[in-house]
């Protein structure tokens, strides 16, 4: 079946009333018949009719046997590290989100959980790193804010050989595009913030896990650790997720042509998307995405924070500010927001610099899109004249695509 038929069809009409919309049930507890005779739900932190329709939706997406639906994408991570116990060891995408990084690093080393980060986009790397301490592996593909790609079916088979678990944060690419399951991994995570809630109004994150045993243990931590999602929010993402192969599929023929369009763009140097040919692990990407996602990252022929804060504050449809995935479109300068935290050099070494511009394509027009970028390149180069010389006459651009 089609993913737009199935994500529709797998959306159940409310037995109750027939009603076509999954109600909201904004309730903390349940009356019991007898003690411990109830009709399924007995205390909305341990189980939500609501919430519980998404659990099974993201589960069915993903092609996992259980699905569980936290507070935020952060809560959904943290819940999978405390699979592990004190003296195991991670094995992480040098590329990782940097609230994953937060939370491995300031929360989980101290309960002596260590990690180690090596480059993902080579599965040798991986497999290199492991030691016998490794319990699980983690990646996320395409990363952010560079969009480099992992070898999912290979690192999956290291993790098989060795008995670890791996985790793949599938946030980037959404179900919708990639099935990280089908290609072997344990668990896949989602800042459901995004893609899947898609309309920059919530916070919430989901955990899909391969099979019921590992299902049972994540939901053991939900409850025990408590950091569920609430009814309403619950209802939003599946609101979202009834259009989510629809979106996706215009996120990605939009950020493609976006792509192509700053590949000719004079003041650019290099862009970085999955879909363009000369990314590095094109072929890998295709192999295992059916789109190539809406975040489209590119850097400057001059390495100016100044003048990346002049064009990322004149475009007027792309919106300044952190966070992606949703209907409208937005623009970053990771240097100063979503990566402000990492120290410049460690920075450096994987591609932010400090002219680096992170788009979320959204869902207008391409052609208006591109128009607005246009505008903000002429008008930060016209209020940028001390910059002319060095870009705009003597450099011959050859754009550079990663
Ligand atoms: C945003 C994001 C997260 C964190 O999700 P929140 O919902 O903000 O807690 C995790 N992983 C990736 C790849 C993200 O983009």
């Amino acid at each position: 079946m089609q993913e737009q038929t199935s994500i529709l069809n797998y959306i159940p009409v409310d037995e109750l009333t027939g009603s076509i919309a999954v109600p909201i049930y904004q309730t903390s507890t349940f009356v019991q018949d007898a003690p411990g005779v109830h009709k399924g739900f007995d205390y909305a932190r341990s189980n939500n009719p609501t919430r519980k329709v998404l659990e099974d939706l993201i589960a069915k997406l993903e092609n996992g046997t259980n699905g569980y639906a936290f507070a935020s994408g952060l809560a959904a991570i943290d819940a999978v590290v405390k699979l592990l116990k004190a003296g195991d060891e991670i094995v992480a995408v040098d590329d990782i989100y940097g609230g994953a990084f937060r939370l491995f690093t300031h929360i989980y080393e101290k309960f002596g959980i260590t990690v180690k980060y090596t480059d993902s986009t080579d599965a040798q790397n991986v497999a290199d790193a492991i030691s016998d301490k490794t319990a699980l592996i983690w990646i996320e593909s395409p990363t952010n804010p560079t969009l480099k790609i992992s070898d999912i079916r290979a690192i999956a088979k290291t993790a098989k050989q060795h008995g670890i678990l791996l985790c793949v944060d599938n946030t980037f690419a959404s179900p919708v595009s990639q099935k990280p399951i089908d290609f072997g991994a344990d668990i896949v995570v989602h800042s459901a913030t995004k893609y899947i809630s898609g309309h920059s109004d919530l916070i919430a994150g989901l955990v899909v896990t391969a099979t019921q045993e590992l299902g049972d243990k994540i939901k053991f931590i939900q409850n025990a650790s408590g950091a569920i999602l609430g009814p309403f929010d619950s209802w939003l993402a599946i609101r979202g997720i009834e259009t989510l192969s629809l979106r996706i599929r215009q996120h990605a023929e939009n950020a493609q042509k976006i792509a192509e369009y700053l590949v000719e763009e004079k003041l650019v140097k290099s862009v970085y998307y999955p879909g363009l040919k000369t990314h590095k692990n094109h072929e890998i990407a295709k192999s295992q995405q059916k789109y190539f996602g809406g975040v489209v990252t590119f850097d400057l022929v001059v390495d100016d924070k100044d003048l990346a804060i002049k064009i990322v504050t004149a475009t007027k449809l792309f919106k300044l500010a952190e966070s992606l995935g949703g209907v409208k479109s937005l623009l970053c300068l990771p240097c100063e927001m979503t990566h402000k935290s990492i120290p410049a050099e460690k920075r450096y070494q994987s591609g932010v610099t400090d002219s680096l511009i992170r788009l979320s394509v959204g869902l207008e027009d391409a052609d208006d899109l591109i128009a607005d970028l246009k505008q903000a390149f002429e008008s930060a180069t016209a209020t940028a004249t001390e910059f002319v010389p060095a870009w705009k006459t003597n450099v011959e651009v050859t754009s550079e695509v990663i």
